[in-house]
C-alpha cells in the first residue's frame, strides 16, 4: 500500500477539505434567505403543532376570537401544514425587522396608526421575498414545491417562529426576540423536501416577573399573562371589527394599537430596518382626525394604496377617527 502522504504518487481520491466543507441545502437557502433581506431564518419539521393546536383551542373555546370565524375555520390546516402543502416536510420560517426610528405623536387631535401599517404592506414584502426564495428551491432542486405563507395561508406564525428558536411569546402574546424585540414581522416557506434541521429548540421565556404590557393595556385586553381577548383589544376594534360604530375607547388609536409592544423592556434593544419599503409614508405618523374625517374616497386610496391601513376601507377608518375623540 502506498504512502498517502507521498508527493509524487498522491492518493487518487481528494480527502474532503474539512475546514471548508460544500454547505448543505439547508445553509445555502439560509444563505439566499439573508441575502433577501430577512433578519432570522430557521428550519425545522413540518410536523402537526399538537400542544400550540391545544392553546388554540381553548382561546377559540373562551371565544376569545370574537368575530373572527376564521380561525375557527381554518383550525386543523392552521395547526398542521401538511394539510396546507400536501406532503410538506420542512418549515423554513423567517423574520424581518420593521423598526423604524419614528415615535407616535402625543397630540390630542393626532390619530395614532400602528407601526406596523406605517410603510408598506408586510404580506407583499415578506410575500415578494418568501416567493423568491421558493423559485431559488425549485432552481436547486428541480421537482420541489413549496408554500409562501404570510398570514393570508393559514399558519401559526409565532408556533413556528418559537419552534425555529427565534424567541418567545411574551405576556402580550406577541413573538419577542433578543435582537429586535418584537417589531418583526413572521411568515414561513412550506417545502415538500427534508432539510437539515436546526437543533436549537425554542428559547426560554424572558418575561420573569415583568407585567408592563398587562399594566399598560388601556383597555384590559390582556385579560391574564399570555392571553389576549380579542374583544377587549383596540387593534381588533380598529382594524377587523366590521362594527358601523366605535366599540371601545381607543387612546387615540385609529388603525392598530402598539402599547403593549411599546412599554415592553425589550422593546430597548430595537434597531431600524433595513428594508427601504417599510419606511414610513408622509404623514402617517401624526395623522390628524380633521384629515381623516374630511378623506375622500380618492385621497383615501392614493394614500394608503399598498399599505395595511386598506383593510379597514375608508369608512372603517372614519369610524376609528370618531372614537378617538
Ligand atoms: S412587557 Fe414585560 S411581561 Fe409583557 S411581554 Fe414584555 S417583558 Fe413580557
Amino acid at each position: 500500500m502506498g504512502d498517502p502522504m507521498n508527493r509524487e504518487n498522491p492518493p487518487t481520491h481528494p480527502t474532503p477539505d474539512t475546514r471548508h466543507p460544500t454547505p448543505s441545502l439547508a445553509e445555502r437557502i439560509k444563505a439566499r434567505a439573508f441575502e433577501l433581506g430577512f433578519s432570522k431564518i430557521g428550519i425545522v419539521p413540518a410536523d402537526a403543532l399538537t400542544d400550540e393546536a391545544a392553546r388554540l383551542r381553548e382561546w377559540l373555546d373562551r371565544g376569545h376570537h370574537a368575530t373572527m370565524g376564521w380561525m375557527e375555520r381554518t383550525f386543523d390546516r392552521r395547526t398542521d401544514p401538511r394539510l396546507v402543502l400536501p406532503g410538506a416536510k420542512s418549515v423554513v420560517a423567517v423574520a424581518l425587522n420593521y423598526d423604524t426610528p419614528g415615535r407616535h405623536s402625543d397630540a390630542p387631535d393626532a390619530g395614532k396608526i400602528s407601526r406596523y401599517a406605517w410603510g408598506d404592506d408586510y404580506h407583499d414584502v415578506l410575500g415578494d421575498k418568501l416567493a423568491a426564495l421558493l423559485e431559488w428551491v425549485k432552481a436547486e432542486v428541480p421537482g420541489a414545491e413549496g408554500k409562501v405563507c404570510v398570514d393570508a395561508q393559514p399558519a401559526m406564525d409565532k408556533a413556528w417562529a418559537v419552534r425555529a428558536g427565534f424567541g418567545w411569546i411574551g405576556k402580550h402574546s406577541n413573538l419577542i426576540t433578543r435582537e429586535y424585540g418584537s417589531w418583526v414581522f413572521l411568515g414561513e416557506l412550506l417545502l415538500d423536501i427534508t432539510l437539515d434541521f436546526d437543533a436549537d429548540g425554542p428559547m426560554a421565556d424572558h418575561c420573569g416577573s415583568c407585567t408592563a404590557c398587562l399594566d399598560a393595556c388601556p383597555t384590559g385586553a390582556i385579560v391574564e399573562p399570555y392571553v389576549v381577548d380579542a374583544r377587549r383589544c383596540i387593534s381588533f376594534t380598529t382594524i377587523e371589527s366590521k362594527c358601523d360604530d366605535p366599540e371601545l375607547p381607543t387612546d387615540g388609536w385609529i388603525f392598530g394599537c402598539d402599547v403593549c409592544q411599546d412599554v415592553c423592556p425589550w422593546t430597548r434593544f430595537r434597531k431600524p430596518t433595513e428594508e427601504p419599503r417599510f419606511s414610513p409614508r408622509e404623514g402617517v405618523i401624526e395623522l390628524p382626525l380633521a384629515t381623516v374625517e374630511a378623506m375622500t374616497p380618492e385621497e383615501f386610496q392614493e394614500r394608503f394604496a399598498g399599505s395595511p391601513v386598506l383593510r379597514t376601507k375608508l369608512k372603517g377608518l372614519r369610524r376609528n377617527a370618531r372614537g378617538a375623540r
